[in-house]
Parts: structure tokens; C-alpha cells; sequence
């Protein structure tokens, strides 16, 4: 007998890109991890803050595990989160919750996301996403057995933004639920007010349910750019799950603890679907996100964050440029985009395995985050995301890097 994965999680893990010739490969992020550990390049692929949140949380979470919270927490989630997740709401944007009914715990938004998807979708069903896509996005909906379809986020003067056709065309009888993300995860596009109504109209013409991923709501870089939650447009919250959670917000991206908000039939489906991959997480670090939530410390924290992300996105970026790729400005989150189509290089695979030897910095190929052979994974082919979630020092040493970047030995690796 040889250990073997079943032909359903084949399926799944051919849907998520992580067969290769019909073996399980590891996923591009832990090859390019291990790649940065192997050559002493400066890590920025896969995208965690190498500093810590605020003292504030911590103290909370130490205070917690100290007061004896440590057993199961309630199933939804412990009262003082779920009540400062519906405050969080209505303050920010106006979005009023029953906190009892409308707002569900979860193990990161990465739970969240895998237990609504499940709850929602099944085999017949289209599931839309944006393109390029979180990459576990193409994970859960293969494991639901859903279909996942796409719309292109293209590059231009004014960053990423939807196709507003292809977005059109892309609903069908079918769709059932659109699987959104802004601040998104990799462009860095906030999507405007203009681009939501276009996806809402479309949801609601075609009856679909929306799942909106929004951890990085807090992360906005631009003036001009403003996070708008899908469930604050006219006839959205009644169809309308909203994700997010404290790991990105917070810099604690080891504590897991995310939510899902929305009506509370969708949140009861989602929960009897939590229920059984974690049950509950977290009993110490939910009182201090729940402190976190509320405290106008740490709410002066996370916008120092954002102001500090900026300029941290304006090193790297001039950096990139300077080294002779054209990157796309991110409005928000934690990466940026780039080109290295002026360096004559057009695979963004290649080049990341060579960029240790050429730069001695790390990035990940954008095709993790595309559907092998789509016209967004064409277009981005040669396309490579690098992380500015790094101390300044960090990025100062990674822009001087770059700038000694072996410009011939690219233009030669093999297209
Ligand atoms: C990091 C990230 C997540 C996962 O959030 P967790 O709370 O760590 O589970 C989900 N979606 C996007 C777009 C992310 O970048």
C-alpha cells in the first residue's frame, strides 16, 4: 500500500496549483521561504510582519491566559468579541449588528472563509472571484466540489482595477456566490464605490450571495483610496457575509482569530460548518482583540500602522523601479506588484528562482495567485509580488540589493 491522497483531495489540491506532473509539490510560498533560508535573501515572498503588535494586546492576551482563560470558549465566540465586532461595524461604517445572531468567531479569516464557502456553494454551483486570488480561495471552493470562475483585475495608470465587462460576462445562471476581496490581496487595489455598485447590481440581478474578505480594511495607504464594505451598498447587507480579522490589523498574525459578520441565517449555515473543522480557538487572545477592537490606543496603533505601511510601499517601490522593473502603487494591504517585462524577463517563476543570485532578495511568482492557462495568468505571466511588511532597515538593505541587480544575467534567463 503507498500513501496516497484521495482522488477528491487530488482534485483539490490540482484546483489550488499544487499538483505538478501529477505529484503534490509544495505550494511556491514554502519553496520560495525555503529558498531565502537557503541562500541568505532577504525574505520578501510570503508576507508577515517581523515586528510585533501593540504591547497594549499582548498584555491583554498574558492577563487573559494568567485570569484562567483556557478552556472552550462559547461556540460563536466569547460575548465581549462579538459585541466589539458589532460596535467595530456600526462606528466605522454604519452596519448595525445583533451581536448574538450576526456575528460568529472563527480561526482567522482563513476559517471564516473555508466554512462559508463550504456552507454556501456545492457541486453546480459558480463561485466568482476576483483574478489574480488569495490562493486559498481556488482551495475551498475545489473542496465544496463548487466551479471557480474569474474576473480580471488589470494593470494601468490608476493600478489594478476591475474589467468591468469581463466581470459581466463572467455571471451566469450559475453563480451563486462571489467571493470578493478588498483591500486586495495581491494588487494592493481598494476597489472604489463605482466598482463595488457594479459587482452588487450584478449579485443581485443574478441573485448571488457575497462573501467579502476585507482583513486588510484597516491597511488603506492612499488619501484618495477608501475602504467601502460590500454590505454598505444600497440592498447588499441582506446577501452580504463580511470577513476580516486581527492578524493583518493587529501585525499578530500567529493568534488566528478572525469573524464573520452578516444576516443571520447565513451566519447560523456558517457556523454549523465551523463547528466541525475547529469548534472554537483562541479562548486567551479573543478578550484582548476584543480589548484591541475597542481601545483608542491601539485604534491610534493601527493607523500609525497604515501611515508607516505607506511609506515603507514608497521605499520599495522606488526601489523596484530603480532596479528596472515597473511596479504597479498598491492603494492598500501589504504588497506590491511588479513588471520585470523592462528587464526583458517573462517568467515571473524563473526569475524568482534567480532572484537570490541576482539580488539576494526573494519574491513570489503572481501565478500562485492565477488559474493556470487564464487570461490573467497570460497577462501576469512574468509578474512577481515582493512584501513591504518589513522593518526599514530590512527594506533599505533589500532597495540597496536591488539596485545591484544583474541586469544582463536577467534579460538571459530562458523566457
Ligand atoms: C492573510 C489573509 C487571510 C488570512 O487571514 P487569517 O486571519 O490569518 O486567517 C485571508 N485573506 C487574505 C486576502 C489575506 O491576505
Amino acid at each position: 500500500m503507498t500513501a496516497a491522497p484521495s482522488a477528491r483531495w487530488k482534485e483539490v489540491a490540482r484546483a489550488a496549483g499544487l499538483m505538478r506532473g501529477g505529484v503534490l509539490a509544495s505550494t511556491v510560498f514554502a519553496e520560495m521561504s525555503a529558498l531565502a533560508a537557503r541562500t541568505g535573501a532577504l525574505n520578501l515572498g510570503q508576507g508577515f510582519p517581523d515586528t510585533d503588535g501593540p504591547a497594549s494586546v499582548v498584555e491583554a492576551a498574558a492577563a487573559a491566559l494568567r485570569a484562567g482563560h483556557n478552556q472552550y470558549p462559547p461556540g460563536p465566540g466569547i460575548p465581549a468579541l462579538r459585541e466589539a465586532v458589532a460596535a467595530h461595524q456600526e462606528r466605522r461604517y454604519g452596519l448595525r449588528l445583533d451581536p448574538e445572531r450576526e456575528v460568529l468567531v472563527t480561526a482567522g479569516a482563513t476559517e471564516a472563509l473555508a466554512a462559508a464557502v463550504l456552507a454556501l456553494t456545492g457541486p453546480g454551483d459558480e463561485v466568482l472571484t476576483l483574478e489574480p486570488f488569495y490562493d486559498a480561495y481556488a482551495a475551498v471552493i475545489a473542496m465544496a466540489g463548487a466551479r471557480h470562475t474569474t474576473a480580471p483585475l488589470v494593470p494601468g495608470p490608476d493600478g489594478f482595477r476591475l474589467d468591468l465587462d469581463a466581470l459581466a460576462a463572467a455571471f451566469t445562471s450559475r453563480t451563486r456566490l462571489v467571493l470578493l476581496n478588498t483591500p486586495h490581496n495581491p494588487t494592493g487595489a481598494v476597489l472604489t464605490r463605482a466598482e463595488l455598485a457594479a459587482v452588487a447590481d450584478l449579485a443581485q440581478r443574478h441573485d448571488a450571495l457575497v462573501v467579502t474578505d476585507e482583513v486588510y480594511e484597516h491597511l488603506v495607504l492612499e488619501p484618495g483610496a477608501v475602504h467601502v464594505p460590500m454590505a454598505t451598498l444600497p440592498g447588499m447587507a441582506g446577501r452580504t457575509l463580511t470577513i476580516s480579522s486581527s492578524g493583518k490589523t493587529l501585525s499578530l498574525t500567529g493568534w488566528k482569530i478572525g469573524w464573520v459578520s452578516g444576516p443571520a441565517a447565513l451566519v447560523d449555515a456558517v457556523r454549523t460548518v465551523k463547528q466541525y473543522l475547529t469548534y472554537v480557538s483562541g479562548a486567551p487572545f479573543q478578550p484582548a482583540v476584543a480589548f484591541a477592537l475597542t481601545d483608542p490606543g491601539v485604534a491610534a496603533w493601527v493607523a500609525d500602522l497604515a501611515a508607516s505601511l505607506a511609506r515603507r510601499r514608497d521605499v520599495l517601490v522606488e526601489g523596484l523601479t530603480a532596479a528596472g522593473l515597473a511596479p504597479v502603487r498598491p492603494e492598500g494591504t501589504y504588497f506590491v506588484l511588479a513588471d520585470p517585462a523592462p528587464l526583458g524577463v517573462r517568467d515571473g517563476v524563473a526569475l524568482c528562482r534567480a532572484l537570490p543570485g541576482l539580488a539576494g532578495v526573494v519574491g513570489v511568482p503572481v501565478t500562485a495567485f492565477t488559474r493556470e492557462g487564464s487570461a490573467t495568468d497570460t497577462a501576469l505571466r512574468a509578474w512577481v509580488r515582493f512584501t513591504f511588511v518589513k522593518r526599514d532597515e530590512v527594506l533599505a538593505e533589500a532597495v540597496r540589493r536591488l539596485a545591484g541587480l544583474d541586469r544582463a544575467r536577467a534579460a538571459s534567463l530562458a523566457a
